[in-house]
Parts: C-alpha cells; structure tokens; sequence
C-alpha cells in the first residue's frame, strides 16, 4: 500500500505512476490516481496491479500538474474498482488517498449518511471525503484541519481540490508519509525510494503533523495548526 503526490512543473501523470511503481514493493490488491486538469479533477482507478490501471489509461497523461496516487492493501471493502482509491465526496469537488483504518469509519458513516452524504464504496477510507466536504468553508488546509479531532485509527492520507487546484493537503498518522523537496516542485509519497529519481531533500512527517503544499512551498503544522520548525532529512544512499 502506498501513497503518492505531486505538485509541479512536470506532467503529473507519468510522475504518479513511476512513484506507485517504486511503491510496490509494499504489497497492493488496487491502483489508481487523481489529477487536476484546468477545473476539472479527473479520476482513473482499477483494481488489480499497475498494468491493469495503465491500461486503462490507454497511454492517456493529459496536462495536469497537480496528482495524487495510490495502491490499496484492502482492510475495509473487497478489492473492487469501486472501492479502489482515491474517492470523490458527493460534489466531485474533493478526491483523499488513504493509508491504514478509520476505526470510528461506521459511527461516521452513518452521521455523514443522516447528514444526506450519498455512499458508494465499502470502504472506511470514503468517509474522509465526505468529511472534508462537510467541513469545507472556502479553504481545503482549514476543512482537512477541522476533520482530524473526529478520526480515530492511523492513516496517512492525502487530498486535491480542484477550487484550489494548485495544492495538495496531506497528513501523518502511524502511517508513513515523506515530504520530497524540489526546486519548483513537491513530492509527497510513503516511502523515500519514490523520491529518489527527483529529489534527496525531504520531510519525515511525524504522528500529527499536517502538510501544506502550494506553488510558495510548503508549510508543516502541528495538529493544532501551529507552525512545525522542520529539519530537512538529506538522503544520502542509493536503492
Ligand atoms: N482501509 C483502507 C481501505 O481498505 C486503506 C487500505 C490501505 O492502507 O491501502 O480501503
């Protein structure tokens, strides 16, 4: 299982899927990515490995610089496409990559359901989604931030708005997520080998921590929105 995100210069597509192909090593049963194409978010996923979501694909890497990807290890939901990540709230306005288990996923799922969400997976990860849609005012960093007091379990996820399409929100807890550093572009991913073809200037992002990714850079917050002073983790191996 594993998690991938990028915002840049690059065309996003082909950096998802060479990330996700780094990833695998980690074990998955499902594949897919999000982008953003001018407004549009767009979502291609399968289940099955990589192969099956390429051919999907059918060689399609559009224009977009802004992505997230993932490979699922299914806990909650057999290993279907419709369960595949990432999934899209009700409006199509937000699209969440998970990693790990919402462990209050079904007290959630039920509030969000009384609430008039409309549920289509099987998963403990959709109800993010819904979430970040019932808290958002305006501002994504502000939605994920007031959704984290009501999870319980570990999770690393990540999130892309197309009303905010140059950004990407993401969050660490007991389960991995790296921040990758570049000049002009950022990188977010499980695990430091999906960096290493790009960048060896990285974040280690700890229990409770929040990334911000815009086109200024990037800011790490602490679970109460404070500002983290982050050390830069030089990479100085090679796979
Ligand atoms: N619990 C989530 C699911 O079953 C995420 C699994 C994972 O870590 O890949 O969809």
């Amino acid at each position: 299982c594993g998690i991938i995100g990028y915002q840049g210069y690059r065309e996003a597509v082909p950096v998802l899927l060479e990330g996700l192909e780094r990833l695998e090593y980690r074990g998955y049963d499902s594949a897919g990515i999000a982008i953003i194409e001018g407004r549009e978010l767009k979502v291609a996923k399968r289940a099955g490995k990589l192969v099956e979501l390429k051919a999907h694909l059918n060689g399609y890497f559009g224009s977009a610089r802004v992505g997230i990807g993932h490979t699922r290890w299914a806990t909650h939901g057999r290993p279907t496409d419709t369960n595949a990540h990432p999934h899209l709230d009700c409006s199509g306005n937000f699209a969440v990559v998970h990693n790990g288990i919402i462990e209050n996923y079904q007290e959630l799922k039920q509030w969000l359901t009384a609430e008039g969400h409309h549920f289509l997976s099987e998963t403990d990860t959709e109800v993010l989604v819904h979430l970040i849609e019932h808290y958002y005012r305006g501002d994504l960093l502000q939605a994920v931030q007031r959704m984290l007091p009501k999870l319980q379990g570990s999770y690393a996820l990540a999130v892309i708005s197309p009303c905010h399409p140059e950004e990407i929100v993401g969050v660490r807890q007991d389960s991995p997520l790296i921040v990758g550093l570049g000049e002009g572009e950022t990188f977010l991913a499980s695990d430091i080998p999906a960096l290493l073809p790009y960048t060896r200037d990285t974040y280690i992002l700890e229990n409770g921590e929040v990334v911000y990714v815009t086109p200024e850079g990037v800011r790490i917050l602490d679970s109460y929105g404070q500002p983290r002073g982050k050390q830069v983790f030089h990479v100085t191996w090679d796979l």
